[in-house]
């Protein structure tokens, strides 16, 4: 099973239906589609030798080629590498060394061996573009199993190395599958906006839209500006899209001031970091029925649980705080268990670590036979999450194993901190980590950016937290900020804000 056999299948049912979009232009129907990637095919393997099984980096901003240029890889058997254009270069380097790519696409159009990653080349404008008589030579997509792999999907890093997630057709193909059934059904009228990077999960609602004909957008500016997104919406109509958390609040904010209340978005997808429930309340009162949560990681890309869009949307509902706070309900191709630290399930209610079974839960990581053996074990993926199940089957996240802070040995998890911070009219964003404390072990710490910076002081917000939560939960010490450290996928880097800590202590003791 080739996951570019949909690729075919959609330029031969539905030649003339409109496939791709620059802006709100129409580059090619589902037959030019198809013929493209097909005619990039030919040109993997006629002038660059790529062979099946063989790695192509993929390091451009979105673009419609990207998506051509990944189905040509599919359409070979070949493995595609999209990389983070953000990425510092030699980031993006280590990434196509490690995934030994045969060549690394980048975005003027340029083809590059490994190794010869030139400055800059993501910056530059104008991709070439391939058009290839195709005859009929490669007529049809590489025959290979379900267990063939087609993507290595790097992780964003925010702790550690990135590693590559190998994923194969068959995760993709049931990852794909799933999406009508647990997130949102699509129609042919729909059009799928990139406004995320391509490289990571927003890449990952081509496959289903390929699969039902509909469309696909790539915004003018190539990534993510709200108003844009809301001019796309008016303009054609029956828009979808991934936004991480923060985009959302950006969108909420921009509509505010536009009075634009969501007229042609039929779906928001958030997910990827929590979203707090004063965002998920203002999200609603400004979009209506819009929104569905997913909760997954690149190891079980997008399909650990959902949160369908009634329930968001159901601020009636007498226990809206506690669903609409939770990540949904398991995927129904997926198994989803919470562990005790000695691997054994734990009754509802009590967190522990999140582990996932099922069609499309990675092989292992790339040439990393350590770091897949402590994340694969007996069948199941250690997410690396806590959470518990309620007896609705409602998984709610405290926070990732290693973002636990333990002070004066008892466990506190940051999420909860930060969702009762994030309430203050005043804070405008805020993120918790652990400092190392002599006397408790660790104590918590509050990174805060203040809607305005003369109407909030850590007093305030001592006065705010400890009519709402345990004391022994305060933060010891409040650091504001204009803005959190973030990576491009719009994720608080917590590594940074520690470190960040450790020097300030390092120097206060010099
Ligand atoms: P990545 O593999 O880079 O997409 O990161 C996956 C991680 O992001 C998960 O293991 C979670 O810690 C976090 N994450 C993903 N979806 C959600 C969500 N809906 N709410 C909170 N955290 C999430």
């Amino acid at each position: 099973m080739n996951i570019a056999n949909w690729l075919q299948a959609a330029g031969q049912r539905w030649p003339e239906r409109p496939a791709l979009f620059e802006g709100h232009r129409q580059i090619a129907d589902y037959r030019t589609f198809a013929n493209r990637a097909r005619g990039l095919a030919l040109q993997l393997v006629h002038e660059h030798g790529v062979r099946p099984g063989e790695r192509v980096a993929l390091l451009m901003k979105n673009c419609c080629e990207y998506l051509e240029l990944m189905y040509a890889v599919w359409w070979i058997g070949a493995v595609a590498v999209p990389i983070n254009c953000k990425l510092h270069r030699s980031e993006a380097g280590w990434i196509a060394d490690n995934a030994e790519a045969k060549l690394i696409f980048t975005d003027d159009g340029q083809v590059f061996a490994p190794g010869e990653l030139a400055e800059g080349c993501c910056e530059q404008a104008g991709r070439g573009r391939v058009v290839a008589d195709v005859g009929a030579a490669l007529a049809t997509p590489y025959t290979c199993t379900a267990d063939h792999l087609a993507w290595l999907f790097y992780t964003s890093g925010t702790t550690g190395r990135s590693k590559g997630v190998m994923l194969s057709h068959g995760n993709l193909t049931a990852m794909s599958l799933c999406y009508p059934v647990d997130v949102d059904p699509v129609n042919a009228d729909d059009a799928v906006v990139y406004a995320a990077p391509m490289s990571h999960g927003a890449g990952l609602y081509n496959f289903i839209h390929v699969r039902c004909g509909a469309r696909h957008v790539v915004p003018a500016s190539r990534g993510f500006k709200a108003q844009e997104v809301f001019d796309l919406a008016a303009r054609l109509g029956d828009v979808s899209l991934f936004a991480a958390p923060t985009m959302v609040k950006r969108m909420v904010e921009q509509a505010r001031v536009l009075g634009y209340a969501g007229d042609g978005i039929k779906t928001i997808v958030y997910g990827g970091a929590p979203m707090y429930l004063a965002d998920l309340q203002d999200a609603v009162d400004t979009f209506g029925a819009r929104l569905v949560q997913i909760y997954g990681q690149g190891e079980s890309p997008m399909t650990i649980s959902a949160l369908p869009r009634e329930v968001i949307a159901g601020r009636q509902r007498a226990d809206w705080a506690r669903v609409a706070a939770s990540v949904g309900l398991a995927h129904s191709c997926v198994d989803v268990q919470v562990l005790d630290g000695d691997r054994r399930p734990l009754p509802l209610g009590q967190p522990g670590q999140i582990a996932v079974r099922g069609p499309t839960v990675m092989h292992g990581y790339w040439r990393n036979e350590a770091a897949s053996r402590e994340t694969l074990v007996d069948g199941w993926l250690l997410t690396g999450d806590i959470g518990f199940l309620d007896e609705q089957g409602y998984l709610t996240l405290t926070d990732r194993c290693k973002d636990v802070i333990i002070s004066g040995g008892s466990n506190v998890y940051p999420r909860e901190v930060e969702e009762v911070l994030a309430l203050h009219p005043q804070v405008f964003e805020v993120c918790v980590v652990g400092e190392a404390d002599e006397q408790w072990g660790e104590s918590v710490v509050a990174f805060v950016v203040a809607r305005d910076a003369d109407l909030l002081d850590e007093r305030a917000l001592t006065a705010w937290f400890i009519e709402r939560m345990a004391s022994f939960k305060k933060p010891k010490k409040y650091v504001f900020l204009a803005e959190l450290p973030k990576n491009s996928y719009g994720k608080v880097l917590k590594t940074e804000l520690r470190h960040w800590l450790k020097e300030a202590a390092s120097a206060a003791v010099l």
